[in-house]
């Protein structure tokens, strides 16, 4: 069987969709790169963030429901979300931070791989690192993240399960991922060519409760493949090798099957293509509802259900330059 190449997205859960997108595009400054509502669910938004073209590797998704209940953070779920920015950037993040009076705190100063540990509105947990390899990856540039030390992309997920033998076995086994290093109760496995974005830490629960899944918590993580024909592939594969797994779903931007591994955590494999501008030009990313063909009969009701939200000019400037 071939190797996923990397993490395509990670999909979380947020109270009110105001606080999350000034959180992603004005604090940590990705772009909205879509703007429409839960395939699931369609009363309520999907917002997905990213770099300029919402290339795969580079998004971080939500389901934002206001007033959600809280969720807890623990075994058998993805634990935090780690994103790549320029090596030396983590003092100007903290600044940054500090500015708009969100707390962050330095871990690992002085090693190679570097951590900001903050946390977005909803308690869910992020990391910024900074690694001395190197991420050719082109960030999205606004004036209040420049690009020089703007986030490249995912770099990592981290997994706590209470059997990590289990969960490594799957990621080694049925994802084609290796394990490239093993630091207490920490096994680091790659994907493709072991960069950030192709990085996922397994830890060991230890003694730590079980999470629940809910606001402020992830909902699943997705791997990626090129295309259609590629994840029918792995869709019969995953099957006979016993997994649990989701027939395919259109998710408009992407094709998706979905299966649970054996530690708790929800495995998505996402296409690449087709991406996010096949129903809006990429200037406009983000700027108002899409909706897939089959929900756009249903457009009036969805408006009236889902929260006004309002959305930075940064996120879209070249059309607004053109616009005034
Ligand atoms: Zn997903």
């Amino acid at each position: 069987m071939s190797s996923t190449s990397g993490l395509h997205h990670v999909t979380a859960i947020a109270g009110h969709p105001q606080a999350n997108i000034d959180f992603y595009v004005t604090a940590l400054g990705l772009r909205l790169v879509k703007r429409t509502v839960n395939f699931d669910s369609p009363g309520a938004y999907h917002l997905y963030y990213g770099d300029a073209a919402g290339r795969p590797g580079s998004l971080m998704t939500f389901f934002p429901w206001p007033g959600v209940q809280q969720g807890r953070i623990g075994t058998g779920q993805s634990t935090s979300t780690a994103f790549s920015v320029p090596a030396g950037s983590l003092g100007w993040w903290r600044g940054h931070f500090a500015a708009l009076g969100v707390e962050s705190e330095l871990r690992s100063a002085g090693s190679e791989e570097e951590r900001l540990l903050v946390r977005d509105p909803d308690g869910l947990q992020l990391e910024l690192v900074a690694s001395s390899t190197e991420d050719p990856r082109d960030p999205w540039d606004t004036p209040a993240v420049p690009a020089e030390h703007a986030v490249r992309g995912q770099h990592s997920s981290v997994l706590t399960v209470a059997r990590p033998e289990r969960t490594i076995g799957v990621l080694t086994e049925d994802l084609g991922l290796r394990v490239v290093s093993q630091r207490g109760g920490t096994t680091r496995l790659a994907a493709g060519d072991g960069g950030p974005g192709d990085i996922v830490d397994v830890v060991a629960a230890g003694r730590g409760s079980e999470g629940l899944t809910a606001g402020g918590t992830v909902h699943h993580i997705a791997f990626r493949v090129p295309d259609r024909a590629a994840q029918e592939a792995w869709r019969h594969e995953l099957a006979e090798r016993g997994h649990h797994v989701t027939t395919v779903l259109d998710r408009q931007y992407f094709t998706s099957i979905y299966f649970r591994e054996p530690g708790g955590v929800l495995f998505e494999i996402a296409t690449d293509t087709p991406g996010f501008d096949v129903d809006e030009p990429l200037l406009e990313l983000g700027r108002s509802l899409k909706l897939p063909p089959w929900l756009e009969p249903r457009r009036e009701a969805i408006e009236r259900a889902v929260p006004r939200i309002s959305l930075p000019a940064e996120n879209n400037p070249a059309a607004d330059a053109v616009g005034r």
